[in-house]
């Protein structure tokens, strides 16, 4: 089960994610997530990453292929994996399907959380993040049990840097413009589906999980 999951920032991508992989037994890889961890651990990937994420840009395709063609590659991707972030632009599609074959593999699904635009801005500035678990919470749609404490391993949440309202509106016209295209893609491909994304998280899943549970 090779599965992609897109949307624009904030659509719950990550949200859903947390979802199927309770179910589905497959590594989550999220090269927001890869390069944030590279970012705290100073490494070459971080420090050349860092800029464009801070400006609310996309970070290089060939820096950001290189990384999930390495990932992909190793072992416990071999059954199955969920993408999430990736592919953010045609040429990374284009890449992935490379990689794919490479591996002598292809994409099985993707799925496109669409939720209008008015909606983003509010859910990215209320995010909260367990900085233990990284699960996402939101101040009003999703709050934890305790203020500014993760339900599960009672980590402290935190803000993401980006999550801003000015950094925001960057991110979300840099990837508005590259979506259309991208679904494009794959409906050519005859791989995506659409899941209305503006409705309870679990509600939500529910769509998410009928489309897994054929694949
Ligand atoms: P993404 O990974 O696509 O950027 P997240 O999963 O981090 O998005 O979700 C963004 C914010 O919206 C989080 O604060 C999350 O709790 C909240 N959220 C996610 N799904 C929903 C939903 N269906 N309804 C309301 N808020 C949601
Ligand atoms: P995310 O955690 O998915 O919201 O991503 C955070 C930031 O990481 C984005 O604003 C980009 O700067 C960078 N990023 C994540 N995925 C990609 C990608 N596929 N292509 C380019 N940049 C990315």
């Amino acid at each position: 089960m090779n599965i992609v999951i897109m949307g624009l920032p904030g659509a719950g991508k990550g949200t859903q994610a947390t979802e199927i992989i309770k179910k589905y037994p497959i590594p989550h890889i999220s090269t927001g997530d890869m390069f944030r961890l590279a970012i705290k651990n100073e490494t070459e990937l971080g420090k050349e990453a860092q800029a464009y994420m801070d400006r609310g840009e996309l970070v290089p395709d060939e820096v950001t292929i290189g990384i999930v063609k390495e990932r992909l590659a190793e072992s416990d991707a071999k059954d199955g994996f969920l993408l999430d972030g990736f592919p953010r632009t045609v040429a990374q599609a284009e890449a992935l399907n490379d990689i794919m074959a490479e591996l002598g593999s292809q994409i099985d699904s993707t799925l496109y959380i669409d939720v209008p635009e008015e909606e983003l801005m509010n859910r990215l500035t209320g995010r909260r993040i367990c900085e233990v678990c990284g699960t996402a919470y939101h101040l009003v749609f999703n709050p934890p049990k305790k203020d500014g404490v993760c339900d599960l391993d009672g980590g402290k949440l935190y803000q993401r840097e980006d999550d801003n309202p000015e950094t925001v509106q960057n991110r979300l016209d840099v990837n508005i413009k590259k979506t259309k295209p991208l679904l494009e893609f794959y409906e050519n491909q005859g791989i995506l589906s659409k899941v209305d994304g503006a409705r309870d998280i679990d509600e939500v899943f529910a769509d998410v999980d009928k489309i897994l549970e054929t694949l």
